[in-house]
């Protein structure tokens, strides 16, 4: 057996004790593979392996990786979505070749991916990404400016919201990685309150998918765990 198929058996195992744990259905809990870095023939590797989702965070690599993967696996239908942070320059691209974003953090692009998404495909699926640690560098929506771009974001037409996405400064003791997941549910939880139809909450890496699924992650974004480390 491949050791990405061990891998994604021992990750998909690892999800659905975290979920029950938490008394959660582990169904309730997607994996999407971070292909970032990978060669088109692992992703297709991992997609024989039965994985269907894929994320990625480099606009040209992620569309080159795409057409190869047409080319070499013509018969795959895979599910991707952008994790990177966005340039103005990458959202027709961004728009044009992925199912998901969910990295949204100001009004500016998120127009510009409405208006540059194709008629021809389903509106673009998008979370918004929250600057949960509160770090000045970090990319993410601040709390304050939260519902502000929500509500623009629900109105533009050709983007559908779906929810909230953080990336919380990292942490290695267990016990303090849940307080910023929890504070993201929160969020999560008073926008749904305010009457937007949220169903998806991306928290959790390798490093910290359990305090994730133990606080209602519905995505965690796992790659080292995967495909191994990355150089
Ligand atoms: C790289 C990346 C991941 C995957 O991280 P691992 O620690 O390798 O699981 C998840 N989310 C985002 C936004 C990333 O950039």
């Amino acid at each position: 057996m491949s050791t990405i198929r061990t891998n994604l058996q021992a990750v998909q195992g690892h999800i659905a004790e975290a979920a029950q744990s938490a008394s959660r259905s582990p169904d309730t809990v997607c994996l999407l593979a971070v292909s970032k870095t990978c060669p088109a023939q692992t992703v297709i590797e991992a997609a024989r392996a039965g994985q269907h989702a894929f994320g990625e965070n480099y606009e040209q690599e992620a569309i080159r990786k795409m057409q190869q993967i047409r080319e070499m696996a013509p018969d795959l239908r895979l599910e991707w979505h952008f994790i990177g942070p966005i340039q103005s320059n990458k959202t027709r691209g961004i728009a044009t070749h992925f199912d998901w974003v969910h990295t949204i953090d100001r009004e500016r692009i998120a127009r510009r991916l409405s208006e540059q998404r194709p008629e021809t495909l389903p509106p673009l699926n998008v979370c918004l990404q929250v600057n949960i640690s509160n770090e000045d560098s970090k990319s993410g929506i601040d709390e304050k400016g939260l519902f502000e771009l929500a509500k623009t974001v629900s109105n533009l037409p050709r983007l559908k919201l779906r929810g909230l996405m953080a990336i919380p400064e990292p942490e290695d003791e267990p016990e303090k990685q849940h307080e910023p997941f929890r504070r993201l549910k929160n969020l999560y939880n008073q926008m749904r309150k305010a009457g937007y139809d949220l169903d998806t909450l991306s928290m959790g890496m390798t490093a910290d998918m359990d305090a994730a699924i133990a606080e209602g992650a519905t995505i965690v974004r796992i790659g080292t765990a995967i495909f191994g480390a990355r150089n």
